[in-house]
């Protein structure tokens, strides 16, 4: 798990995008040569608009367009802000008829640059009908679904690409329809109702669909650089050809563009790591105001008798409408960062956790990343999320990482994440006893059947619930046998429960010896013979799923809907022991305590209960502010265990206490009350991985992380 340093590429361009867009309506080169700016403007500048729409299609190919729903009502959103933000502008600009301002607001955008906007809203909802629509005529069966991913994608590309196409006589190449009258005033027709055909119909759904394909299948970096070169070579020697003929009505659709786009987007995939929220979150800005910024230059320039530097010198002007731009873009973000550091003073607490927020938004997305696009990811948070709190844990991964299920162990954790405003579907792992399924229905929860008799005292309570059932395919701890076809029969049967979900779990998948992989492979088998049995005989699993987090770095990807992750996302393995796929996760919490005060004894002096500690030198020892009552494991001085202070390494000593613990600081200089000591983390430059610790204690991290927490407060940073 080495850390490298990250390139956000992707978020990195949608700022550079925003800036190109803004070169398109300012056109920085003409003063300096008309072909040039033709290039820079017409050409080269016009990949930025369909970068976005790319992006979009490839954000939600992640969890298989299941958050489309989120995204339309947000775009629809920031619409509705745009057009409130230009509404002065309009007004000032003059009067519209109605049908010019229906025109305007559904499809061409209240402003100019603003028909990204509702050629989005259009866009994704089409995107959506056209891969159900293309996904009836797949085949079925799960091989075919895993290999094909996003069901219906490629029919829907092929729909999307014809619409290109037609979009193509509507735009730059407008010139040929001349050839034919009928379609010429056809297209004269549909232009004088839709405005451009770049839009949400010919344009979009295409560059939707692009993206949510690269997500499946990318190029190398060879290709993908010579592709990019070789294809906006080509793309330029178009749009130069078709303005040699005077054939362009607009400048945004060349046959080219959508290969060029291809090839860039996978190119900036190879050096896409990590995410930047300045890049992202300024980008949209920027692109959104930059037309105000246009007319505030303008604006300024006319007052201060600057016109001719700021507004005649398109180069100047250019370089001031986007620093203009970027600067009031991040304002909220300059603000934020420092109202953020000021209201983080280091915490007061004696002892707490910290919660890395990058860190795990970090490690969702390399788990996303990892699976495939038809598998998405259940986030574990049982037991307190591992120990780092989980309503802190489950609101990041919704609000951030656009995770839209989780797993508990039970109804109460489940609850407590409802009340916490969390969505979608909570799994409850574990037993319940059926006399509270009333709370299973009441909070929407989903139980797990544990055997065949639960499942029958479930059916028989007045509620109906939603359940996956438990297949035991060898770990024979909770699940109907994988065989008993006839149980699952009449499990089926009972109708007051709805299955949405058929699983079974590994229970070695953590090991890598020939016997272990082989057993794994045994449950495997047992679990899709049986998923095939079901689907044979009628009856539909519905979501199925197998791995946890060890089936994840062990095994190929599998053809399930979910990977119930838990000690993954919390960027650590659960011992030292190595791994098929190692993912380049990152550990999300640290544990930290104070030093309450500083004692010197003597050699033969003893410290501690049962006098357990004695100096064999003149001894310094901290006395720290955490104990086993906070979930440390009471024999960890005698395990070797060490904590930081000051970056360097001092051993605990003694007994541990209930609320504290002794360290021997003789060989640290400077430490004095109220230091901040790392039992977990990182500590100017010098960090204890919890992996260590468990190695240690002869334990898993698993089992030392859950049992933190019982009075640590929980601080989220950003590192
Ligand atoms: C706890 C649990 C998981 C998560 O396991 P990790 O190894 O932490 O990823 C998955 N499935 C079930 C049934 C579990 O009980």
């Amino acid at each position: 798990m080495t850390q490298t340093r990250k390139f956000p590429a992707l978020d990195w361009f949608r700022l550079a995008a925003a800036i190109f867009v803004i070169a398109i309506h300012t056109s920085p080169l003409i003063d300096f040569s008309s072909a040039a700016d033709f290039w820079l403007t017409r050409v080269f500048a016009r990949v930025a608009v369909p970068f976005f729409f790319m992006l979009t299609g490839y954000f939600l190919a992640r969890n298989q367009f299941t958050r489309l729903p989120h995204v339309w009502k947000r775009t629809a959103l920031a619409y509705g802000a745009a057009m409130s933000l230009y509404l002065p502008l309009n007004l000032y600009a003059g009067g519209m008829t109605l049908p010019e301002a229906l025109q305007k607001i559904f499809l061409t955008g209240t402003f100019y640059h603003l028909w990204y906007l509702p050629a989005t809203l259009f866009a994704l909802p089409f995107v959506w009908m056209l891969c159900r629509l293309f996904a009836k005529t797949r085949v079925r069966g799960r091989r075919r679904r895993f290999n094909g991913g996003l069901p219906g994608l490629k029919g829907a590309l092929c729909a999307a690409s014809v619409l290109y196409m037609l979009g193509l006589f509507g735009d730059s190449y407008y010139g040929f329809t001349a050839y034919v009258p009928v379609v010429r005033s056809g297209y004269d027709a549909l232009l004088s109702i839709i405005g451009y055909t770049r839009g949400g119909l010919f344009l979009a759904t295409l560059f939707i669909l692009l993206g949510a394909a690269l997500r499946q299948k990318s190029y190398s970096t060879h290709v993908s650089i010579i592709g990019f070169l070789a294809s906006l070579a080509t793309l330029s020697a178009e749009a130069a050809w078709l303005h040699s003929l005077n054939a362009p009505r607009h400048d945004s659709m060349y046959v080219m563009l959508p290969v060029c786009m291809v090839f860039l987007f996978s190119l900036l995939l190879r050096y896409n790591e990590g995410r930047s929220a300045f890049a992202r979150d300024t980008s949209f800005i920027v692109y959104l105001i930059h037309p105000w910024c246009i007319v505030l230059v303008r604006g300024a320039a006319g007052v201060l008798g600057l016109e001719t530097l700021f507004v005649t010198n398109s180069f100047v002007h250019f370089c001031a409408v986007t620093i203009l731009s970027v600067g009031l873009a991040a304002l909220p973000f300059i603000y934020r960062s420092l109202v953020g550091r000021m209201a983080k003073p280091s915490p007061t607490a004696r002892a707490w956790r910290e919660l890395d927020t990058n860190a795990l938004c970090h490690n969702a997305a390399v788990l996303q990343d990892h699976l495939t696009a038809d598998c998405a990811l259940m986030a574990v948070v049982k037991a307190n999320a591992y120990g780092h709190g989980a309503v802190e844990v489950a609101r990041i991964l919704q609000k951030k990482c656009g995770v839209s299920a989780f797993a508990v162990a039970c109804v109460t954790e489940g609850i407590a994440l409802r009340k916490a405003g969390i969505r979608g579907e909570i799994l409850v792992l574990g037993y319940t006893d059926p006399a509270q399924s009333f709370l299973l229905c009441r909070w929407r929860l989903t139980q797990t059947v544990v055997d065949e008799a639960h499942a029958l005292a479930l059916s028989t309570q007045k509620k109906r619930i939603n359940v996956h059932l438990a297949l035991d395919s060898g770990m024979h701890r909770l699940g109907i046998p994988a065989t008993d076809l006839d149980a699952i029969r009449r499990i089926y049967a009972l109708n007051s429960l709805r299955i949405t979900g058929v699983f079974s779990h590994l229970c070695i998948a953590d090991s890598l010896t020939p016997e272990a992989k082989a057993f794994t492979q045994q449950q495997l088998t047992a679990f899709y013979a049986a998923i095939d049995v079901m689907q044979r005989a009628g009856l539909q699993p519905g979501k199925i799923h197998v791995q946890a987090s060890y089936g994840v770095w062990n095994l190929p990807a599998q053809p399930c809907a979910y990977a119930r992750v838990g000690i993954a996302l919390y960027g650590v393995q659960s011992d030292n022991a190595p791994v098929a796929h190692p993912l380049p996760l990152r550990p999300v919490l640290s544990l930290r305590a104070r030093v309450a005060t500083l004692r010197t004894l003597q050699p033969g002096e003893r410290a501690g209960y049962a006098c357990a500690f004695t100096a064999q030198r003149p001894t310094k020892l901290a006395v720290l502010t955490i104990g086993y009552a906070d979930g440390l494991p009471r024999n960890l001085p005698a395990c070797g265990a060490h904590v930081l202070l000051h970056g360097c390494r001092a051993p605990l000593v003694g007994r541990l206490c209930m609320d504290q613990m002794l360290v021997d600081v003789t060989d640290i200089c400077n430490v004095t009350p109220g230091d901040i000591a790392t039992l977990i983390g990182e500590d100017s430059g010098a960090t204890i991985h919890i992996q260590e610790l468990a190695e240690q204690c002869e334990t898993i991290t698993n089992e030392l992380l859950s049992r933190l927490g019982s009075r640590l407060p929980v601080y989220q940073v950003e590192r």
